[in-house]
């Protein structure tokens, strides 16, 4: 299931078993693009940790040099995913196999839980990303804690082919390094599809809480 070795697991969740709280404005910042990218009404947030990695930031920005036209303009997108553990109490990653956050933190989103399945396109050798935090909510569920997570992330789109419509096609043109398109789902929310893992930086964990 992993493409990492243990050696690099263990690597990965002692560099990032460190992740960090946030300041106060920081924290404020975060929450207001949350709930202003959300459709409908928000959820509480109930902490949010900042992911500092250089190795990973290193990685990300030599996608970026790499990419063929060098555009390197940077978006932000969430990534929803299962949340297992009590991060918010813990303060650190958890190691428990199923936890979707803290695998795709450990393994720095080269692993196949990080990707999408979507019924309606054929992406499956792809990341796809939600530009509205609440579309990402789909992908999480609420665990024991009664907490869910998404992780915001810098996504480096390099040249975007933009789909209007229905995606038709089932591999990302030649030419462009993404595509960018509409879900077809009921909330109808923008997605970005980039090939490769190095495109995406998560720079924040976001725990939240739904009103029941
Ligand atoms: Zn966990």
């Amino acid at each position: 299931m992993y493409f990492l070795c243990c050696g690099n697991k263990l690597l990965y969740s002692t560099i990032l078993g460190t992740i960090q709280s946030v300041s106060e404005d920081q924290k404020a910042a975060v929450t207001k693009r949350f709930k202003k990218s959300w459709k409908g009404h928000p959820p509480e947030i109930v902490t949010i940790f900042k992911i500092n990695d250089i190795d990973l930031k290193r990685q990300w920005k030599n996608y970026g040099i790499m990419l063929p036209q060098k555009i390197e303009t940077c978006e932000e997108y969430y990534h929803g995913a299962l949340l297992l553990c009590d991060i918010a109490g813990d303060k650190k990653l958890c190691n428990e196999e199923n936890c979707g956050i803290c695998i795709t933190l450990r393994d720095s989103f080269n692993d196949q839980s990080c990707k999408r399945h979507q019924s309606s396109t054929k992406f499956d050798e792809n990341f796809i990303l939600d530009l509205c935090s609440s579309s990402s909510d789909k992908h999480t569920k609420e665990n024991k804690y009664g907490c869910r997570a998404v992780l915001l992330c810098d996504v480096l789109p390099g040249r975007k082919y933009n789909i209007q419509t229905h995606i038709t096609t089932d591999r990302i043109p030649d030419g462009y390094d993404s595509i960018s398109a509409i879900t077809e789902d009921d909330l109808q929310s923008p997605i970005i599809i980039v090939p490769n893992y190095e495109a995406i930086l998560p720079r924040f964990i976001i725990v939240y809480k739904h009103s029941h």
